[in-house]
């Protein structure tokens, strides 16, 4: 479902067959102007870099992806599990992820080793033609959020505006740290199921993918509907910022899903 496009300026995953009526990405640290260790690509306004290189970084972003800097808008992300209706560009604090029906508005949400999750509802009951979308979605979750029951939360939210139930629901799951890489403690391992818990060796490794795929796939969402990129952060530094490998300095990445205008 997804590909890697970097003959562009800007190299972005993008759906391999387009959504209908949905804008969906999850960027790289490609094609930015930020300088290292942020290159180049940095979308984080919460890093030290320059707060000018962001916003170039974000404008060409947006503008790779046909949409726009004026129609943004933005998670506070808290790693809490609280998911808020947006119809208006800016920043909501206090939340970790956005829904919205309105056209051309881009949620996004920014991550270096959590998981971004988009969504995309077809609701039939208000869509003029079934399959078209209705309402999208865009999560941050990391293993407390993922813990909390974000994926999960994010769907109902997600469901309850595109007026339809989870099997119409598709979910897309972005770059992040996996279980190849993400050594956790005993205490986060035992909260989540076995199947999303790698045991190599004395150390448990965490898979968040699985875990949001156990989680989303028992809420009704069809397995073929969970759509995984399969990058991990943390093994590509060609790629990706990962806040782990590079020990909290570094830039980050952005997943993003609109309506499409
Ligand atoms: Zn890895």
């Amino acid at each position: 479902m997804w590909t890697l496009v970097d003959s562009d300026a800007v190299p972005l995953w993008r759906p391999k067959a387009a959504a209908p009526g949905a804008t969906l990405v999850f960027s790289t640290r490609r094609g930015g102007v930020s300088p290292a260790p942020f290159e180049s690509m940095n979308l984080g306004l919460s890093t030290a870099d320059s707060r000018e290189a962001i916003l170039e970084n974000r404008r060409r972003l947006l503008l790779a992806s046909g949409l726009s800097l004026g129609s943004l808008a933005t998670a506070g992300q808290v790693h809490g599990a609280r998911v808020v209706e947006v119809s208006d560009a800016g920043h909501v604090p206090d939340c970790d992820a956005l829904v919205s029906s309105t056209p051309g508005l881009a949620l996004a949400v920014t991550t270096a080793d959590c998981m971004s999750l988009l969504y995309r509802a077809s609701g039939t009951r208000t869509s003029p033609e079934a399959g078209t979308t209705t309402a999208a979605g865009a999560a941050h979750a990391g293993w407390r959020g993922t813990a909390d029951g974000m994926p999960v939360r994010t769907l109902e939210a997600v469901c309850a505006l595109g007026r339809c139930g989870p099997a119409d629901v598709e979910v897309h799951i972005g770059p992040c740290i996996r279980g190849c890489c993400y050594e956790v403690g005993e205490e986060v391992a035992l909260r989540f199921p076995g199947a999303a818990v790698r045991r190599p060796g004395p150390k448990p490794y965490l898979d968040l993918p699985t875990a949001a795929r156990l989680a989303l796939a028992a809420a009704g969402v069809p397995a073929t509907a969970i759509h995984d990129t399969e990058a991990c952060t943390a093994c590509e530094p060609y790629w990706y910022f990962s806040h782990r490998r590079d020990e909290g300095r570094t830039g980050r990445l952005w997943g993003v899903a609109a309506v499409t205008r």
